[in-house]
């Protein structure tokens, strides 16, 4: 089952931090929310997007009526305001290979999404949180006792079980998730158009956080949702130039359109099915080479392209992950060693430091609105919705799983 951390389990301080706050229950009870929820007001059904046989398209999939979950021990009932499409949700859709190991149908998918608060499970306080507060979560969930867990790395936590993938996710109107996993939100920073996406936007984040961008050349190598976070990071971090690759139009022409939208005359696009010369020509646009290169498509091509154009001592930051799990690496000797490169994989989010980044990045300016194309009210759409990304005339696409907040 759920590997969830509780409070009161993990370590000694916590617990005792809670014994201490059940004592002084009636003086530091928590404030109660502005329209306090009672049974009656929560629904005993709901609708989700479920995983519903092994089969990939409509035959796999439905959007159905299902109990509304109760909280558990350490958790928290969060009424869905917003929710985004990720690859991953694709994947799941589509039942390729990837997914169809991990998943197990039945399952309600999608694992980013930002909603209110509206019911406590047992031993789930947290001094921050209330009813009806604003929040999104991070939907990895680890264990709190393995070694990467107890250095300070639970994005790499050996007992990882995902929200959505390993057990129910956000596809639907109400999704329960751990306490310690939650993140407040300030509506005013994060509108509900883009707390539906932060795990994507943290994964952005981090690509981005394992290097210093100001004043450096970077290549942004894939423009879907994340490698166009990535560019406007880049852009708010002071990046001197930026190159961006893609082999499909519409995403080169979406990247024009970004670039040109905030007039950035340090910005190029490639696109790779127009250019002879794909490093010839981001080498150009970067003035010689990239100081960093964000790999997002995980394409063999582009990785091999992200190693050619780098500088000697760059940095590659890795997110993209390889159709098939072995790529090969063209002149390793002298694209990689001889250069000296150094060589971050990426996965999730530092828990939390990402998010605390990802959210100062928003509160300075970050401004990736423009990202979603498509929204939608209720779920019921989701079908086409996946018609359209699979098409790619769609970028990023919401749903409003309890209509329009
Ligand atoms: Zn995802
Ligand atoms: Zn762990």
């Amino acid at each position: 089952m759920c590997a969830t951390t509780r409070p009161g389990i993990e370590d000694g301080n916590r617990k005792s931090e809670i014994v201490k706050k059940k004592k002084t229950k009636k003086a530091s009870a928590r404030p109660r929310s502005r329209l306090p929820i009672t049974d009656s007001r929560l629904p005993a059904r709901m609708t989700a997007v479920v995983k519903t046989k092994p089969l990939p398209g409509r035959e796999g999939t439905q959007v159905k009526s299902v109990p509304v979950p109760r909280a558990g021990p350490g958790e928290v009932l969060i009424r869905v305001l917003a929710t985004a499409v990720c690859g991953s949700d694709r994947h799941i859709y589509k039942w390729d290979e990837s997914m169809a190991t991990i998943v197990k149908p039945p399952r309600i998918y999608g694992h980013e999404f930002c909603g209110e608060i509206v019911r406590f499970g047992p031993e789930a306080e947290r001094q921050d949180l209330r009813e009806g507060l604003y929040v999104s979560a991070e939907m990895h969930v680890t264990c709190g006792h393995c070694r990467p867990c107890r250095t300070g790395q639970r994005h790499i936590c050996e007992n990882t079980r995902i929200l959505g993938v390993h057990e129910d996710g956000c596809f639907a109107q109400y999704v329960v998730v751990p306490a310690y996993n939650v993140i407040p939100l300030d509506r005013h920073v994060v509108p509900p158009r883009v707390g539906a996406f932060l795990d994507a936007l943290g994964n952005a984040v981090h690509t981005t956080q394992v290097a210093d961008l100001s004043g450096k050349s970077v290549a942004v190598l894939g423009y879907g949702p994340i490698g166009a976070m990535c560019a406007e990071i880049a852009r708010i971090s002071g990046a001197a130039r930026i190159a961006i690759t893609d082999v499909h139009a519409q995403a080169a022409a979406h990247a024009r359109r970004w670039a040109s939208s905030r007039r950035l005359s340090h910005v190029s696009v490639i696109d790779l099915t127009r250019t002879k010369d794909p490093a010839g020509s981001v080498r150009e646009a970067l003035g010689g080479g990239a100081d960093v290169v964000l790999e997002l498509s995980g394409a063999e091509a582009s990785i091999n392209l992200g190693l050619a154009v780098a500088r000697r001592g760059a940095t590659i930051s890795l997110l993209g992950i390889p159709k098939a799990r072995s790529v090969t690496i063209q002149d390793y000797t002298g694209c990689l060693i001889f250069k000296g490169l150094t060589l971050h994989a990426v996965i999730g989010r530092r828990i939390f430091e990402t998010w605390i980044k990802m959210l100062d990045l928003l509160r300075a300016g970050l401004d990736v609105e423009d990202i979603v194309t498509n929204e939608f009210e209720g779920l019921e759409s989701f079908h086409d919705a996946m018609a359209l990304l699979e098409s790619r005339q769609a970028m990023k696409i919401v749903f409003y799983p309890n209509g329009r907040p």
